[in-house]
């Protein structure tokens, strides 16, 4: 368990001198750090950087490392590609994480085990990552991202250009259009009308293929609804999974909250019974809502936010949590978003009509 005990300093690899740069970039509940690291000792084959975090960070993925954190103590590992190090060269990678209550910057890292010194050769962390907590989340401004939609280009009234109409397996009555009267930017967004019943499903999905976006998918939408969500299970974002087959990871409601649900083995997050049900939060009706989340395609990891506060129901991260993933961790396979779906599918119960405006999809954190 105690991943830095148990690396004693040894051999060639051990490094005699190292510097790190951990530039974190905080908001509110997450942050990625980039993490630079020069060797000053000898030449490298394959490295392993070792620190602890004070606070209650939780590292849920990497970039050109595998990172995995036991308690406190995190461990980044080379990947196949970036293992050799000159001495006096460079290396380099990210993580990324949940911020929890948030903790100052790590000063312990060790490289194959050797102290980098600490406070004494570790350049200062800019800016100081999440003590206070940070008060800005990241910037709305989607402009490079693969989804990046106001929907003020779209000209009639049936969505196209970069979103079409759709109801898989069977139509009824649910519609689709392009509204005018109601936005949440600028005089256009798109109009669901959902009815109670499967075949009363009605979707608008994007045309843009996501299967590259990542390695974390972050999304962002505007989202305006009628009626309260019902106790039935229904769906108002579903995006198909290729690590599942292409059954849909959907994000709807039950028991009058938010939930995630795989349409493969039908697990929620969080679990229903009272306590998890809880730890999520109903969706305001009659006004314009902001919903984020990020999806990580390399491990079990969710997070999600309703108006730049994380809903601790609506997350995971891989080590079980009562009431909220007891059904979601039955499956370890990463989910691999492909594509995105805004509307409104009932498996019972539940008409509303909703409003969805200013949606993005990207492989960086989007704001509100
Ligand atoms: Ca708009």
């Amino acid at each position: 368990m105690p991943l830095l005990a148990a690396v004693p300093a040894s051999g060639s690899a051990a490094a005699a001198g190292c510097e790190v740069d951990y530039t974190v970039n905080a908001w509110t509940g997450g942050y990625t750090a980039e993490v630079s690291v020069t060797n000053n000792g000898p030449a490298l084959s394959d490295w392993r950087l070792t620190w602890t975090y004070e606070g209650d960070q939780r590292v849920t993925s990497g970039w050109n490392a595998t990172v995995t954190q036991s308690g406190h103590a995190v461990t980044a590992v080379n990947t196949a590609w970036n293992g050799t190090v000159a001495s006096g060269g460079t290396l380099s990678f990210g993580v990324q994480g949940t911020a929890g209550s948030g903790g100052p910057a790590p000063t312990d890292f060790a490289l194959n085990g050797v102290s980098c010194g600490g406070d004494g050769t570790q350049p200062p962390t800019t800016p100081p990552p999440t003590t206070p907590p940070p008060t800005t989340p990241p910037s709305a401004e989607c402009g490079d991202a693969v989804v990046c939609d106001d929907f003020e280009n779209q000209t009639g009234s049936t969505p196209a250009g970069n979103w079409r109409f759709t109801a898989p397996d069977c139509q009824g009555t649910g519609a689709a259009a392009v509204d005018t009267a109601v936005a949440h930017s600028g005089a256009r967004s798109l109009r669901l009308d959902g009815k109670a019943g499967y075949c009363n499903h009605a979707f608008v999905a994007s045309t843009a293929d996501l299967s590259s976006v990542g390695p974390v998918m972050y999304v962002r939408m505007w989202v305006r609804h009628t009626t309260a969500l019902p106790a039935a299970h229904v769906t108002f974002v579903s995006m198909p999974d290729s690590s599942q087959g292409g059954k849909a990871l959907r994000i709807g409601g039950q028991n009058g909250a938010l939930q995630w649900n795989r349409e493969i083995d039908d697990a929620t997050l969080p679990a229903q019974s009272p306590t998890g049900v809880g730890m999520s939060e109903p969706l305001p009706t009659g006004s314009w809502q902001c919903l984020r989340f990020a999806v990580d395609t390399t491990a079990t990891g969710l997070d999600t936010w309703l108006n730049d506060e994380q809903v601790p129901g609506l997350h995971a991260d891989g080590v079980p949590t009562r009431d909220v993933d007891d059904q979601w961790l039955s499956r370890t396979t990463a989910p691999r978003p492909t594509a995105l779906r805004l509307g409104w599918e009932s498996y019972g119960n539940g008409d509303d009509t909703l409003w969805f405006d200013d949606v993005a999809v990207g492989s960086t954190p989007i704001g509100c």
